[in-house]
């Protein structure tokens, strides 16, 4: 693992619309800069961005009227990190037939919106991640999608007791369909600086 203290590694949190700030606190309190994004200069100074939950359709709006998503989609395609939560793992997928607005996209996925119905919208539940040490991690699930398809090359990272997919990362994006900002678990954020604390020196060693 490389020390994000020691890279002074910036992390963005997308500040449209949604829990960005809860985000924002799980960096700060895991070591590093934490700043909210909102225009291109923003999004430019920083190493790597969160796309919180909230509403993918506002956020999906937001995003073309403040000329953000031609910017987005040209960074990820040049490997800037990126993870997104619920709605942000929604903008992140390359389908999201659902969506009544084109996504950023980065992830060969499709995602289906809000897939537990309205009986079940909210449940919590234990799940095996990927590579992740210190036992289950209880994720919170707030009118989550699902992924349902994934290409060959996308990695799973976290399947319910049935096998349905809510947790990928491929290359430097992770997608997750449940909410890690509101519990006191920080693993996954450090998993999320760590690739980005890795982009970072990749980046300056590049001739
Ligand atoms: N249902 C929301 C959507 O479709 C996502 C919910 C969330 O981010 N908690 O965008």
């Amino acid at each position: 693992m490389v020390d994000p203290h020691k890279t002074d590694v910036r992390i963005g949190v997308l500040a449209l619309q949604g829990d960005f700030k809860e985000h924002a606190k799980m960096l700060i309190d895991s070591g590093v800069n934490a700043v909210e994004v909102r225009t291109d200069t923003e999004i430019e100074s920083i190493d790597g961005l969160i796309i919180p939950g909230g509403e993918s359709t506002t956020m999906a709006r937001l995003l073309i009227a403040y000329d953000l998503m031609e910017l987005l989609k040209a960074k990820i395609a040049s490997g800037f990190p990126v993870w997104g939560t619920c709605a942000g793992a929604i903008l992140l997928a390359d389908s999201a037939p659902d969506l009544d607005r084109p996504t950023i996209g980065g992830i060969p996925m499709t995602i289906k919106r809000n897939a537990f119905g309205t009986q079940v919208d909210s449940f919590e539940t234990d799940l095996h991640i990927l590579d992740l040490e210190g036992g289950d991690y209880h994720a919170i699930f707030i009118r989550a999608p699902l992924i349902t398809e994934v290409a060959t090359e996308v990695e799973i990272m976290s399947r319910l007791n049935n096998g349905e997919i809510v947790a990928v990362v491929n290359k430097n994006l992770m997608a997750t369909c449940f909410h890690p900002e509101i519990t006191n678990d920080k693993r996954l954020h450090s998993k999320f600086i760590d690739v980005v604390t890795k982009y970072k020196i990749d980046k300056s060693t590049e001739v």
